[in-house]
Order: structure tokens, then sequence, then C-alpha cells
């Protein structure tokens, strides 16, 4: 048995009438940049996710910096960010000018919103919280400090598409959220592919100059801007696999349930837990064990691909040694750092393939 970490061709031929007719089209009407495929992929996201604005950028890192510059974050200014994402999250802080800070994170993996206020300053401006692995950040809490503090949201929705907190859709709890459609995420394009999405039409429109070279009209240059856009083949491509998104989730959704149920018994395991009103759509399985780099190597000889998201947490990676973290700083983010495991999860893992990799985790433990 050969059971790959993600598998995008099984997606791919499930709907390639589809895809490769989408893929000729742009082609045959040269509908490379901008244009009608475009137009078409942005509002349909904003339907399906019931909001006024979406705005198709290059990719998700790209999304988080623009409209942290068109919220008129910069130099001087601090951001309140979880200490475990990936490194999009706090680098398209830094490219602003402004100053990550990390905050430690919780039971669910995610921003501990607890620990958040004692990080804010006069300086603090906003709060990326991240919507890791799928499941939602406690964002009760974080708009209460956020209202309080005067601070802006922005929801780095990257890994959560269409997932819910207390049945809202995370990414509709701010400012703005941002989305990737980075080929592995639950909606994935065949290249980068990101979005921004708001009520805000103001910011909408900001938002759309700025990741144009800072023009609405062409030559109408209003402002200097960037090149951040979302090109016409990905948008296609997009528009093919929308209708399928929340059919895929919550078959991901099922495929975890089946893990939690054939691996429940292995008390070596901490399985991965759901915060209550959350809708988690699992764009990633993960599990935590101190035994993680054996597993790991034994899933790897008999032939289950994992992960790890991620090996090093952000305020530890080298990048950031300027600011002078030890990892006591972020107890919880620094412990699981070497105890987490991402198993393979995806629609179209089969049951067998989980049962295969259930059994093969029992048998490393010695069940
Ligand atoms: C994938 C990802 C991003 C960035 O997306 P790209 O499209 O690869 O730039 C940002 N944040 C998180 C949490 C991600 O997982």
């Amino acid at each position: 048995m050969k059971i790959e970490f993600v598998d995008l061709k099984k997606q791919y031929l499930a709907l390639k009438d589809q895809i490769d007719s989408s893929i000729n089209s742009v082609i045959n009407e040269s509908a490379f940049i901008g244009g009608k495929y475009v137009n078409k992929f942005e509002s349909e996201f904003a339907e399906k996710y019931e909001i006024k604005n979406c705005i198709g950028v290059a990719n998700g890192t790209d999304a988080i910096y623009i409209v942290l510059r068109m919220l008129g974050i910069g130099l001087g200014d601090e951001v309140i960010t979880t200490a475990l994402s990936w490194i999009s999250t706090s680098e398209s802080i830094s490219q602003t000018g402004a100053k990550p800070v990390f905050v430690d994170i919780d039971e669910y993996f995610l921003i501990n919103a607890d620990k958040i206020e004692e990080k804010i300053t006069k300086k603090t401006k906003a709060i990326i919280p991240v919507h890791l692995y799928g499941q939602s950040c406690n964002m009760n809490k974080i708009k209460e400090i956020a209202l309080k503090n005067n601070l802006f949201i922005i929801e780095d929705c990257a890994q959560a598409h269409f997932a819910e907190y207390e049945r809202q859709k995370v990414g509709t709890f701010g400012a703005a959220a941002t989305f990737s459609f980075y080929p592995g995420k639950n909606l994935g394009a065949y290249g980068d592919a990101g979005a921004i999405i708001t009520n805000d039409d103001e910011l909408a429109l900001k938002c759309r100059m700025y990741a144009n070279h800072g023009a609405l009209k062409k030559h109408i240059h209003l402002m200097e801007g960037i090149n951040s856009r979302l090109d016409g083949l990905q948008a296609a491509i997009l528009s093919v696999k929308l209708p399928y998104i929340l059919q895929w989730n919550a078959e991901r959704f099922e495929k975890a349930e089946l893990y939690n149920e054939l691996l429940s018994e292995v008390k070596e395991l901490n399985l991965p837990k759901i915060r209550e009103g959350s809708k988690h759509i699992f764009h990633l399985y993960v599990i935590r064990t101190n035994k993680r780099d054996e597993l790991k190597e034994y899933l790897n000889e008999k032939g289950v691909e994992t992960a790890i998201h991620y090996p090093t947490a952000l305020p530890n990676l080298q990048a950031y040694h300027y600011l002078n973290f030890v990892p006591n700083n972020f107890p919880m983010a620094s412990g699981i750092q070497n105890e987490i495991l991402s198993l393979p999860i995806y629609p179209e893992l089969t049951t067998e393939e989980i049962y295969f990799i259930a059994s093969t985790i029992k048998t490393f433990f010695k069940y």
C-alpha cells in the first residue's frame, strides 16, 4: 500500500471534463489577466460566502499584506497573531513595516484568546486570528477584545474555507478575511491563487486598486500599488470546484470521525479536539504523541506519507531570532512542535486506506 499525504490527481480525474473545458475556454478567449473568468469567480465566491466583496489576488500571503496595508498598518505598529502558523501570517505583518507580536496557542492549536490582552500596547493596531487546520478560533473573545481596544480583526482563513463558529462562517467576523487557494488547500487552484473578502466597500475598492498597481482603470494610477492578480486560468478552475466545497468539507469531516473512532483506544495519542459550537473542516487531521518522529518513520516505511504543520513554531524560527525569544515564552507552541503529526486527509481518501493507516499506527503502539 502507498498512501500519499495529498493526492490531487484523483480530484482532477473526477472533474476532468469540466476542468479541461474551462481551461480551453480561457485560452481560446485569451482571458488570462482579469476579465470574465476572474469576475465570475469573485462574484460566485462572494455569493457563496454571503459577503459583499471578494477580490481575487495572486496568493494568500499577498492577501494578508494587501489588507494590512490598506487598513493603514505599517512602520511603528504592532499586529498580534498566533505562535503556530505558516510563516505567511507573520511575514506579511513584517512586510508592511509593522512588528509581529506572537501569542501562544490553546488546546485546539489556535491563538489563545485569554493571552491576547497582555500583549496589547499603544502600538497594537490589529489581531490576525488564524483558523488553523480548518478550525475556528475563539471569535467571541477575540471580537470582545478587538472592540474594547479598537483593533482591526483580519482573519487568516487559508485553511478554513467555509468553516464556522457558532453558525457564522469564519471570515465574516472582522474588517476583512484572507484566503489561499494553494493547490493542497480545501479549495485549491492549479497554481498560486488567493482572495480577500470584506463587507467594507471602501476597503474592498482600496484592496482591488492596490493589488493592481494602484489603478482601477488602466493608466489611471491613484497611488502606487503592487502586481498581485488572480489569473483567469486559476479563476476558471476555481469556479469549477467551488460548487463542491461544502460536500468535500463534509467528506473530510467524516474521514476525521472515522480516524477518531479507530484510534480512540490508543492512549499514547492525543486526537484533535473540536471546539464546542464550531464547524471544523479538517484541512488537516493532526494527532499528538511524544513518539512523533519514530511513528512518522514507521508509517513512512509502511508506505504512509505524513507531514508536520509545523515543525518549528513561528517565534522559534531563525527568522525571528532578532526578537530574542526563548521557547519558554511560548510553552504550548514550543512543546507541541515536537509532538504533532498530520495524517493524510482528503475527500478522495478511501475507508480502506484509513483502516490501513489506523491499524499501522496501532501496530506501532503494540495494540
Ligand atoms: C497557505 C497559507 C497561507 C498562504 O497562502 P499562499 O497562497 O501559499 O501564499 C497563509 N496562511 C496560512 C495559515 C496558510 O496555511
